[in-house]
């Protein structure tokens, strides 16, 4: 199967700066971020899907119609436009190694940058391949620009080739979703699908169909304030209580920087105080609910020790729900992950069903009705200096898609 333009693609819209704000109150959070909307609504009209719009809040949709007689059900194919505040997104010049010969590759010479397959054992496999890189300045955006060119090209494939079975398809290319945003503005109704993959996820083979469950905690301390030379049996500190909140929290275990795979977390990542108030902020993370609720009710343990230490302080705790594991969605719709793991055998690959420690739009989907595991992309060292992607993998994540689409369109 050849995807003669996904090269140019990719490369095009990787040069498009569509980096999200956090701090932004706007939606989508930054307005650059629609230059490369209004790139592929033009883009998706030019390979023939009519109905392309780009609505009032950012968003890309497009359908490409059945070519089937009878019923057929509706599939979305989802990526996201943004790409991570953590790393500068201006001025992307990405570098493409042809033939490439198995040795570390030299992102900047002037700043002595190298992608070490030391670090990058999957580079061994790509040998010969075509890899692109940053030239170690900024990110690359392979997340997700490579699922939208990816998208982008299986849309044009099909349409060439008419002969091809395909249900009616959705493409949904949404803003915001590195700052959690991603379908904040977009209703099942709009995407108006059966059932949805998004194309944001990792190494060629791999379908994702767990994410973590996610809430974050903020406790609040208001202490007393008084003159310090007047302050004895008076002053209560915020600081030293929240100090003492923070230093009953696990140290060495349960935290980002000590677990993997299948372990949770707690972890605080903010922290302001005066004597008169502080506030801690907390994310909790475990791929169970039983396992979040236990890491919450420790926080909880750990405050009303405090209130009890302090009786004269307010210490307040806010729980915030942020998204839960699609696998309970997704489980009782096996059908949507089987045929991704078809679809990719089809395409001469070994399917990798796996986790994300994170979340994905269709972590929200999934809750809102859509199931929607992640399909891969081919990206390596999401979010940073060091993203790189094969052509080759990405052309199987194409090959994938379409192949994925033929599945759905057969009884
Ligand atoms: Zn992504």
């Amino acid at each position: 199967m050849q995807f003669p333009d996904l090269l140019e693609r990719f490369l095009t819209y990787t040069r498009i700066d569509t980096g999200s704000s956090e701090e932004s109150q706007t939606f989508p959070s930054t307005l650059k971020q629609l230059n490369l909307a209004k790139k592929l609504k033009q883009g998706l009209q030019d390979i023939g899907l009519m109905d392309a719009t780009l609505d009032e809040n950012g968003y890309v949709l497009a359908t490409l119609p059945s070519n089937q007689i009878q019923n057929v059900p509706a599939i979305a194919l989802i990526a996201h436009m943004d790409t991570s505040p953590d790393v500068t997104a201006e001025n992307v010049n990405p570098c493409i190694h042809k033939n490439y010969n198995g040795k570390d590759i030299v992102l900047s010479l002037d700043a002595g940058l190298l992608l070490k397959t030391k670090d990058n054992p999957e580079l061994e496999e790509k040998v010969g391949q075509t890899i692109i890189t940053t030239d170690g300045t900024t990110l690359l955006g392979a997340d997700d620009k490579a699922g939208i060119a990816e998208i982008m090209s299986a849309m044009q494939y099909l349409t060439e080739h008419p002969e091809r079975p395909r249900p009616h398809i959705r493409v949904i290319f949404t803003p915001d979703e590195e700052v959690g945003r991603g379908t904040d503005r977009i209703t099942l109704k709009k995407i108006a699908a059966d059932a949805g993959y998004t194309v944001d996820g990792g190494p060629v083979g791999e379908i994702e169909d767990e994410t973590f469950c996610a809430d974050s905690m903020k406790i609040h301390i208001k202490g007393v304030n008084v003159h310090p030379g007047t302050a004895k049996g008076k002053m209560i500190n915020a600081i030293k209580i929240a100090s003492m909140v923070v230093e009953r929290f696990p140290g060495q275990q349960m935290s980002p920087e000590t677990t993997e795979n299948r372990e949770g977390y707690i972890h605080p990542h903010f922290l302001t105080g005066t004597v008169e108030e502080a506030v801690i902020k907390i994310l909790i993370r475990d791929f169970t609910e039983q396992g979040l609720k236990e890491k919450e009710d420790f926080i909880l343990s750990v405050v009303k020790e405090a209130k009890e230490k302090c009786p004269g302080a307010s210490i307040n705790v806010e729980v915030k729900k942020s998204y839960r594991n699609m696998k309970t969605v997704l489980d009782r719709h096996p059908v949507v992950v089987e045929k991704a793991e078809e679809a990719i055998r089809l395409s001469g690959l070994v399917p990798v069903r796996t986790s994300i420690r994170g979340g994905t739009d269709g972590a929200r989907l999934c809750f809102m009705g859509l199931p929607t595991p992640n399909l891969f992309t081919g990206g390596h060292n999401f979010h940073s200096r060091y993203e790189w992607i094969s052509l080759e993998d990405m052309e199987k994540a194409a090959e994938v898609i379409v192949k994925l689409m033929g599945l759905w369109a057969v009884k």
